[in-house]
């Protein structure tokens, strides 16, 4: 290795290792005897760092845009990872991310079940083709907004269709999880949030929580709450969070736009 990766090497195990700390402190504080599964968000991180990351046990990555992170699973295709799809995906970018993702996290919109369904279909009939052994189906998680609940941000129709923030109102949920129940290679996990601006995530988790609880009595998979991010891991676990996704306490900050 070079000095700037051996660098570099040190400063990931460094932070990991106090996130990791954290992550066992909020699991013992709520009194939980699993911690939840770290997913770190590499987005606008070299693979180098993915690379190192791995080598230091983590197996899990999200990332929330397709083109960067199919350059990623490509140049790291030979390392056992696991890709999260996080950010707001376009219904014609389904095809690419099914190549590479285990999870997406971030499905909101009937349109998007279908598009990623119809590739999924593609994916499994094309691995049939060269012989490949049989792909399992994707796995999804609904992305709720509680920002109607929780903030003053006025939700307009340009922010809802948008890419700023995504996500359906509670009250869409069960739609769209019969939606993906009906699909054929699609199977519904879970939910997943991020809490709006100015809300205090606990009690927007709690209400995740809720409404996981809700679903699951008709959905039984449907055991996964993706919530929590660097600044609010600890309210995550304290609300049950079953995977984090957690960038820049992991890799450093990164600048504003992203
Ligand atoms: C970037 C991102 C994260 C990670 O946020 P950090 O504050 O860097 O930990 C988590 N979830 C989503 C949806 C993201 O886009």
């Amino acid at each position: 290795m070079t000095n700037a990766l051996e660098n570099r090497a040190d400063e990931l195990r460094e932070r990991l290792h106090k996130v990791q700390q954290r992550i066992t402190d909020a699991t013992a504080k709520a009194g939980l005897a699993e911690e939840p599964t770290l997913v770190v968000v590499s987005k606008f991180f070299p693979a180098s760092d993915v690379r190192i990351l791995h080598e230091l046990g983590m197996t899990e990555f999200g990332e929330n845009k397709d083109q960067e992170a199919a350059a990623k699973a490509e140049e790291l295709a030979e390392a056992d990872l696991h890709w999260h799809f996080i950010g707001q995906l376009q219904s014609n970018k389904a095809k690419n991310v099914v190549k590479y993702a285990t999870m997406v996290h971030s499905v909101d919109r009937a349109s998007l079940v279908k598009a990623l369904d119809k590739a999924m279909a593609r994916e499994i009939e094309a691995a049939e083709e060269a012989g490949k052994p049989a792909r399992a189906d994707l796995d999804v998680l609904i992305q709720v907004d509680f920002g109607e609940e929780f903030s003053s941000e006025q939700k307009t129709a340009e922010s809802r269709s948008g890419a700023q923030r995504g996500g359906v109102v509670p009250q869409e949920i069960s739609d769209l999880a019969r939606q993906i129940s009906e699909a054929q290679h699609l199977r519904l996990r879970g939910l997943m949030t991020v809490a709006p601006l100015g809300a205090e995530p606990g009690k927007v988790f709690d209400r995740l929580r809720e409404e996981l609880t809700t679903l699951s009595e008709t959905y039984p998979d449907a055991t996964i709450m993706s919530a929590g991010m660097s600044h609010d891991l600890e309210a995550a676990v304290a609300s049950g969070a079953t995977h984090l996704r957690i960038g820049s306490d992991v890799l450093g900050s990164r600048p504003a736009v992203r």
